[in-house]
């Protein structure tokens, strides 16, 4: 049972005690006491989930903190569903459910700026940008419908023309906000960057230099992942995993042949290649054969050594962004390092928008309302009558309404919320 010091107040934190219960009623002495708390009560509507919630906070053993739970079990409470206390509030009408999926990623977040993307998503940047379509799609909705009233009158209310601007007035922005996914899917996920090069031109002093400066500020996860040795790093905020193929070799201690198939799979795999060279040596056979493969994948071919040599390799010719780095010096590490930024953030300059898809399920549902817009155009093209572009527009508003949540079924919600963590 709680002891608190004052009667609880809407929005207002009270010190108490937290007392083991005990089935005679006696007098109480201190050593009955768990723990010191603080309760706050939220009145309804105010609380994260509308509900009338109240929140115990106490020191944090693991076995004060479960006790208190066995206790509110005893008293009939049940423990919430993972990601309940969020449903309840997208339930509850208080958030949307991109907001709701923002909670979940910010989470999840592994850098501070995926966190700062998924408190904008939270804020609802995303149904921000999407309002204006909606509306727009309503308005043309509204249009056909009313003047099916008049089509036997054999007059097109709307002319094609202006139905065909309207829809482009809706799929143009819808397009711009699909191809913010590029981007986002890199934000969300991360990116794999395969560092490939024969044995000693620096992979592995280079993999240490990228990964040294970042290494305090993420969650590192150092390893061998499928014989390749990984590390996640932080670059401009995007969690990368950098793949260093040298660490097969002397870990296997393989012949050549190997080394290079590995290094095959490492480029298949990445986002981004780094082939790297000894700018102080001759290309040989193995430089070029990496260097082709590596330029199958978006690539950045990376000179190192400079410190040993005065010039670039010279004999090469490739369009791929080229950068001079020494790993014992450090220097270019930061060019190279803006190099890969540029990579990710590609030539959109998109980083600058608030509001973009980070989500595959968001992205799908988009792809689908563009392709019934489509469909409504082609439709209009085709003099179809109104009642069958309307069922195409009404496509597209429900692909938009999913995102949002306000048609999910109860099986997406399900989906979704299944991926929280129990308590959120
Ligand atoms: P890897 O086999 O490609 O991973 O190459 P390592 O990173 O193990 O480097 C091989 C050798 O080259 C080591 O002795 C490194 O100290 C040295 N090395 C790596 N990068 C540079 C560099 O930029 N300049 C110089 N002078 N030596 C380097």
């Amino acid at each position: 049972m709680l002891r608190l010091k004052h009667e609880l107040e809407p929005g207002r934190a009270i010190f108490g005690e937290l007392i083991e219960p005990s089935p005679v009623l006696t007098e109480r002495s201190s050593a009955d006491r768990i723990d010191e708390v603080v309760v706050t009560y939220f009145a309804k509507p105010h609380s994260y989930t509308t509900d009338d919630i109240i929140e115990i906070s106490a020191h944090g053993s693991p076995i004060v903190l479960r006790h208190i739970v066995e206790l509110a079990l005893a008293r009939g409470a049940r423990l919430a569903e993972p990601g309940e206390f969020t449903m309840r509030a997208f339930l509850n009408g208080r958030i949307d459910l991109t907001q709701a999926e923002a909670v979940r990623d910010l989470i999840d977040s592994q850098t501070l700026y995926q966190a700062k993307v998924a408190a904008q998503q939270l804020e609802g940047a995303l149904s921000r940008r999407l309002q204006p379509m909606k509306q727009k799609l309503i308005e043309l909705i509204a249009v056909l419908e009313a003047g099916i009233d008049f089509a036997e009158d054999d007059i097109s209310v709307i002319p094609s023309e202006e139905i065909l601007h309207r829809i482009a007035a809706i799929r143009g922005p819808l397009e711009d906000l699909a191809a913010t996914f590029a981007y986002g899917k890199i934000v969300h996920e991360g990116l794999t960057l395969a560092i490939v090069g024969r044995p000693n031109v620096g992979k592995s002093s280079l993999f240490n230099q990228l990964a040294e400066r970042e290494r305090a500020i993420v969650t590192a996860t150092p390893g061998t992942t499928r014989d390749l040795v990984s590390e996640t790093v932080a670059i401009g905020g995007i969690p990368v995993r950098l793949v260093d193929t040298a660490g097969i070799r002397r870990a296997l201690d393989e012949a050549e042949s190997i080394g290079i198939r590995k290094s095959m799979e490492a480029i298949a795999d990445a986002d981004l290649v780094l082939v790297v060279f000894d700018s102080s040596q001759p290309l040989t056979e193995e430089d070029t054969e990496l260097l082709e493969q590596g330029a199958k994948r978006p690539a950045i071919v990376v000179d190192n050594k400079a410190d040993l040599s005065s010039s670039q390799t010279s004999v090469l010719s490739c369009q791929l962004p080229r950068v001079r780095t020494s790993a014992i010096t450090g220097e270019g590490i930061g060019k190279l390092r803006n190099e890969i930024l540029r990579h990710i953030g590609g030539e959109t300059g998109v980083q600058a928008e608030t509001g973009f898809v980070t989500s595959l399920r968001h992205q799908s549902l988009i792809r689908e309302a563009i392709t019934a817009l489509h469909n409504a155009q082609a439709a209009v093209g085709d003099k179809i009558p109104h009642e069958m572009i309307l069922l195409d527009l009404y496509n597209t508003l429900r692909q938009l309404d999913e995102i949002t949540g306000a048609t999910a079924t109860d099986d997406i919600l399900n989906l979704i919320f299944s991926t929280f963590c129990i308590g959120k």
